[in-house]
């Protein structure tokens, strides 16, 4: 079994945390219904006692990004501003972005969920935190901030980027565990080989790291190449920001914080309920958050439900995938459907390549064409690239060029990396 910092919670059984949704699910959509968000006018039909069971969840309508974003900056609130303490914001690289104001309640809540995430991850307040997102308009850096607070870790809050500043950090104050965005450790890894720098000598064992999608062979090289354990921690500005769920140390699945949230998979094009074991669109509902309760919120991210049954580490909460990619981020090329994380998952079977990879796909001659620019550590045997352009052919079911470079040649950016380039849209 392992630690948890709420077991009575974390262990409650399925038809116990049921009932308690259930409840909550009516609670919340009650509230809605009174709140002054402009949401309200799609309930206003709907009698929260009419819903008899969690079955019924699925003839609620869905609660799409696009709405919110008619809200900005906070018509979709449900409480006057005055009684939120303070607001987080979707990067809104594509549009308009969507504002979600905390009320106290809301970052108890946080505080709450996030203590459970990291204590999943091992962490105890006897851990030294290093927290590597930014504090700002992005949630990342404040939610590992309350969740580490609540737990009682001593807090290093170095934010992003200054990666020379990071491992002295690091190394020097004793840093145990870290918490950062995905791709960042691969560049953490690469600024220490440039300096250096050795992972042995620190007192780093964990790195909790989310906000992009990550594949399995990129999580190994990492823990090989920093000597940690890595955690996959998921979570969004919408739903209340990084903490709506983690992978346990069984890791099986990443277990959603089932009290607080229900989640479904639905069809991503036809909005239908899918079962177990199916993937599509993860849909979240939430069950105690006061500034932005959402009901059925589509968060476009492609994953599938593991399990209702308990876990080996105890835990009786749902676990669903990794998250495999957004609906947004699929690529159709060539009349292929693929995630770039599964490419970089081929690509990184190759220890003479590194995570810095780029899809570049533009139109030649009227059809699609996709060269797949990967930096390269060390030089590929002959053997080594054959066998490489065969395995990317039998993936993807057409032949992409493949561009080898040196170490540093893509561009570096602070925040989410840039994988892919597609040329074929005029926007
Ligand atoms: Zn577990």
């Amino acid at each position: 079994m392992d630690r948890m910092f709420n077991p009575e919670m974390e262990t409650l059984p399925r038809e116990e945390l049921e009932k308690l949704q259930l409840q909550r699910l009516r609670k919340t959509l009650l509230y809605l219904k009174n709140s002054q968000s402009f949401l309200k006018e799609k309930y206003r039909d709907i009698n929260p006692e009419d819903i008899k069971s969690l079955e019924d969840l699925k003839h609620l309508p869905f609660t799409t990004k696009d709405e919110l974003r008619e809200g900005y900056p906070f018509k979709h609130i449900a409480v006057p501003i005055e009684k939120c303490k303070r607001m987080h914001m979707s990067s809104g690289t594509t549009g308009v972005p969507v504002i979600n104001a905390m009320t106290e309640g809301d970052i108890k809540q946080w505080g709450e969920i996030m203590a459970r995430c990291l204590t999943a991850a091992g962490l105890t307040s006897e851990d030294r935190l290093q927290i590597m997102p930014s504090f700002g308009l992005f949630n990342g850096g404040f939610g590992f901030h309350y969740g580490a607070e609540r737990l009682g870790c001593f807090i290093i809050p170095a934010g992003a980027g200054r990666s020379l500043l990071q491992l002295k950090l690091m190394k020097e104050l004793g840093t145990t565990a870290i918490g950062a965005i995905a791709s960042y450790p691969a560049r953490l890894i690469e600024v220490a080989k440039e300096s250096g720098f050795d992972f042995r000598e620190t007192n780093l064992r964990v790195a909790i790291l989310g906000a992009e999608t990550w594949s399995d062979e990129y999580r190994r090289r990492i823990e090989a190449e920093m000597g940690v354990k890595t955690y996959d921690i998921i979570g969004m500005t919408e739903t209340g920001g990084v903490g709506l769920g983690i992978d346990c140390s069984a890791r099986s699945g990443i277990h959603i914080w089932e009290d607080h949230y229900i989640v479904e998979i639905v069809n991503p094009e036809t909005g239908e309920p899918l079962p177990i074991g199916q993937e599509g669109e993860l849909v979240v509902t939430t069950l105690t958050r006061e500034g932005l309760p959402l009901i059925r919120y589509r968060t476009r991210d492609i994953t599938k439900i593991i399990s209702y049954e308990p876990c080996d580490c105890g835990r009786t909460h749902v676990r669903v995938d990794r998250i495999k990619g957004r609906c947004d981020d699929m690529l159709k090329v060539k009349g292929v459907n693929f995630y770039p994380s599964q490419v970089e998952a081929i690509l990184l079977k190759y220890k003479a390549l590194s995570p810095y990879y780029q899809l570049v796909i533009e139109t030649v001659k009227g059809k699609d064409e996709m060269t797949i620019i990967v930096e390269k550590v060390r030089d590929l045997s002959q053997e080594e690239m054959d066998r490489l352009k065969l395995e990317l052919y039998d993936f993807l079911g057409f032949h992409s060029n493949i561009q080898v470079v040196p170490e540093g040649t893509i561009q570096r950016v602070p925040g989410k990396a840039v994988r892919v380039q597609d040329k074929r849209k005029k926007n």
